[in-house]
Order: C-alpha cells, then sequence, then structure tokens
C-alpha cells in the first residue's frame, strides 16, 4: 500500500470524515510546502506530551511543564460555584457551555455516549470515576445541585435516562437537586453545535 493510501486510511477514521474528505485532506497536504507539514507533524507528536487529563473533571488542558499539576484551571479556580456540577458528554460541549459565561459551577466529562442496551457502560462512558467524583463532593457536603447536560442524539438521550438511574437514589437522599436542560434544543443535536443563546436558555429553563 503505498503512502497516500495508508494516510486517507488514517483520515478515514477520524470522526465525521468518510474515505472520499479523506482522499482530499491527503491531496491538500500534497499541495502545501515542506514547512507546513513538518508544522503539523511536529504538533501531532507534541499532543500527548503538552496535553494532560484533568484528575477531577476529566477534560483535556495544556500542561504546564514547570509544575506538576494535574488538575485543570476550571477546577482549581476558587472563584467557581463549587455547589453545582453539570455533566457533558465531551470536550467540545465543555468548551460551548463556557462560552456562554452563564455558568459557574464545575464540570465532569464523561467521555462519551451509551448506546442503547449497551452491557458495559464502563466501557464507554466514565460512570465509576462521576460517581467516586460526586461521592466525594457530596461527603463535603457542598453539593447542592446536579446538571445533566447531554445531547439530544439517540444516544445521548439513553445516557441522560442510564445517569439519571444511577444518580437518583444518591440526589434523593441527600437532597441534591438532578436537573436537566431546558427544552427548546431540538432533538438529534449534540450540545457542541447548539448556539449560545439556545444553550444560555437551556441552562436558564432547566428543571
Ligand atoms: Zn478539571
Amino acid at each position: 500500500m503505498n503512502t497516500i493510501h495508508k494516510l486517507t486510511e488514517y483520515f478515514s477514521k477520524l470522526p465525521g470524515i468518510g474515505p472520499r474528505q479523506s482522499k482530499r485532506f491527503v491531496y491538500f497536504l500534497l499541495s502545501r510546502d515542506n514547512v507546513f507539514l513538518e508544522e503539523l507533524s511536529k504538533l501531532i507528536i507534541s499532543l500527548k506530551k503538552d496535553v494532560s487529563i484533568c484528575r477531577s473533571c476529566f477534560r483535556y488542558f495544556p500542561s504546564n511543564h514547570n509544575t506538576s499539576t494535574k488538575i485543570c484551571d476550571v477546577c482549581s479556580n476558587k472563584n467557581r460555584d463549587n455547589s453545582v456540577l453539570m455533566i457533558v458528554e465531551k470536550d467540545s460541549d465543555f468548551e460551548n457551555v463556557e462560552k456562554t459565561n452563564t455558568y459557574n459551577g464545575f464540570y465532569f466529562i464523561l467521555g462519551g455516549t451509551l448506546p442503547i442496551l449497551e452491557r458495559d457502560p464502563n466501557k464507554k462512558i466514565r460512570i465509576i470515576e462521576l460517581m467516586k467524583k460526586v461521592e466525594s463532593n457530596r461527603k463535603e457536603n457542598k453539593l447542592a445541585e446536579i446538571i445533566i447536560a447531554t445531547g439530544l442524539s439517540t444516544e445521548g438521550e439513553n445516557t441522560k435516562d442510564y445517569l439519571v438511574s444511577k444518580l437518583k437514589p444518591i440526589s434523593e437522599k441527600n437532597k441534591i437537586k438532578l436537573s436537566l436542560l431546558g427544552r427548546g434544543l431540538s432533538t438529534g443535536t449534540e450540545l457542541e453545535y447548539i448556539d449560545t443563546e439556545t444553550i444560555k436558555n437551556a441552562l436558564q429553563n432547566r428543571h
């Protein structure tokens, strides 16, 4: 197999990219100069080294080489409201909610969604880590509300139902409010594609 084919295969593994698009990427790269290609390769190689995963919310953040901190800037921000925790599917959803400037609590990144009838949820989402975090925040007596902010795709809805079933006992027992984003978001949409105003409304109308 030649390099064009090999690279096409790699690009087609990217989310949302089909074989036709991935071939277009390859020909685009061929049309660029060496500086562009070298810079791109360097960035790909250093990605894992320069980015860490937060031990508290599990989001990716730029690591600081001078310190050994494993907690991101949001989780370590003392000005944020530690009584509210929002659960989102992925990093891009977190970024989209942050952009609205209306939410000042903390986050938890699930790392995916749950397919219908999934037998082993642990393999698809960070449910064990989430339950641990909720439990430890509860023990410190600082958790008043958990917002489930999964998308409105079929898997997103399924994930929401699963999270409600897992979190309901702990929420009822400890008087922690369990809320969902307000309607107005259209079915099938992922949080990362929703515009700022709609997210603001969905947050204000959470129930
Ligand atoms: Zn964090």
